[in-house]
């Protein structure tokens, strides 16, 4: 399969070159080529299949001309070795739980993929050179991304973060890890963060010493996978006679997650519509509403990780449909949620179902609340464990939240991370002679 790039400049780019590069050099985001219908007989057969089979049967998809059966097999299974169950939490509203993998968040699916993924190319390549990942992160992208590729052979990762802006859940679950993991803590904020990887990869002579990529949803072979989960929701609600008029609510910030879902329908995946649920932060939802897209700055809130102002996966949205605001706002529709919204939802849901959402799935939960039809199932994305956003659920609940076993063991460890200011002079500096 061949990918091509949002911005029309780069075409025909290997699999493993979009991989290995991220971004597309006229800054645009890859895209595959086609999109391959999936045959009759998975959708007849789905209910009955695992995670690890139906998440296969997708990567073949995607992927199957380009990786041998054995090997994608193997990357599949091994990325997806946790459950993602669905939840009932109230009549026809169901919760999606990503947050079963090892750092409690949906973002462990891609970054689990695609260190596997990469580790493929590198070893079939025979390639001596190392692929070192930057990442810029607010928190849970770092985490997972981390714990994604920790240990895996040709790889090192570079996760930078705003001093003192972290939970401390989160600055723990990327400071301890050591071996091919180094932190990097900035003396400025995530923008600045995210400023200094930006021009590591605009960087010619960085890009000559050494090979960079980057693992944020750019990156296809973090954000395709993501299309797996749906399908296997789907089944699970097949399995309970539930998978009429089925209606999917995903909590969005750069919109990767989504776009995954909307590829899915474009396999095949009879999901009726789409709900695109925001917090402050919602230029999507002033797009739907206008058709005009205007990125702002972003503004700090309760459900951090969509902070965002300007989703880089806009653009992919856009591609998919042509660029047809028409046909966009017939798959999806928006919703947004102020931080006194979402706090209400926690409580209401805590106190209506005894069931304990994170800020992030506050947003899609009440979307679905507010907009599903009669007649229609819906499922909101449960994006991260509230445990990961422990100091205010515990505050709005005023009722002490269970940290799971694995959080727990991250707290252990001894913090590591290198002090940086935020010019990139002296990142570069750093990155050649490390
Ligand atoms: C990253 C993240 C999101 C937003 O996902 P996008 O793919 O960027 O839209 C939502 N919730 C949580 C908990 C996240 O970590």
């Amino acid at each position: 399969m061949k990918y091509y790039s949002t911005n029309g400049q780069e075409k025909n780019t290997s699999l493993e070159e979009a991989v290995t590069k991220g971004l597309a050099s006229d800054k645009g985001l890859f895209m595959p080529e086609s999109i391959k219908q999936l045959p009759k007989e998975f959708f007849d057969n789905m209910a009955s299949m695992s995670l690890q089979e139906i998440s296969y049967a997708v990567a073949d998809a995607f992927f199957g001309e380009d990786v041998e059966k054995d090997a994608l097999k193997k990357i599949v299974y091994d990325a997806m070795s946790f459950d993602i169950p669905i939840v009932k939490v109230e009549d026809n509203i169901y919760s999606l739980e990503l947050f079963h993998g090892p750092t409690l968040a949906f973002k462990d699916v891609g970054a689990r993929f695609m260190s596997r993924l990469l580790s493929y190319f590198i070893r079939k390549e025979n390639n001596t050179g190392e692929v070192n990942v930057l990442v810029a992160t607010s928190g849970d992208t770092g985490s997972a991304v981390a714990n994604g590729f920790l240990g895996v052979d040709g790889i090192k990762v570079y996760v930078l973060y705003p001093k003192g802006k972290v939970s401390k859940i989160q600055e723990c679950q990327f400071t301890t890890l050591g071996k091919n993991i180094t932190a990097i803590e900035v003396d400025g904020n995530f923008d600045d963060c995210q400023r200094l990887v930006k021009s590591a990869f605009a960087d010619k002579e960085l890009n000559n010493a050494m090979k960079l990529t980057s693992a944020n949803s750019i990156n296809v072979a973090r954000f395709l996978p993501q299309s797996f989960y749906y399908f296997y929701a789907y089944a699970q609600l097949q399995r309970s006679g539930k998978d009429k008029n089925v209606v999917i609510c995903v909590p969005s910030g750069n919109f990767g997650n989504i776009t995954a879902g909307l590829f899915g329908k474009r396999m095949g995946l009879p999901v009726k519509r789409f709900i695109a649920a925001n917090n402050r932060n919602d230029i999507f939802l002033q797009y739907l509403n206008t058709g005009i897209y205007t990125p702002r700055p972003s503004v700090a809130t309760l459900a951090n990780a969509m902070d965002v102002g300007d989703p880089s996966n806009f653009a992919r949205v856009l591609d998919l449909y042509g660029k047809s605001h028409e046909a966009i706002c017939k798959d999806i529709c928006g919703a947004a949620y102020n931080d006194g919204q979402i706090s209400e939802t926690i409580k209401q849901c805590y106190k209506a179902n005894g069931y304990i959402l994170d800020p992030h799935g506050a947003c899609g939960y009440q979307a679905l609340k507010d907009l599903l039809q009669d007649g229609e199932t819906g499922v909101f994305l449960e994006t991260a464990h509230p445990a990961k956003f422990l100091e205010k659920v515990e505050a709005i609940l005023q009722t002490k939240v269970e940290i799971p076993e694995r959080l727990q063991e991250f707290m252990k460890g001894t913090k590591q991370s290198v002090p940086m200011s935020k010019e990139f002079s002296d990142f570069k500096n750093y990155l050649l002679h490390k």
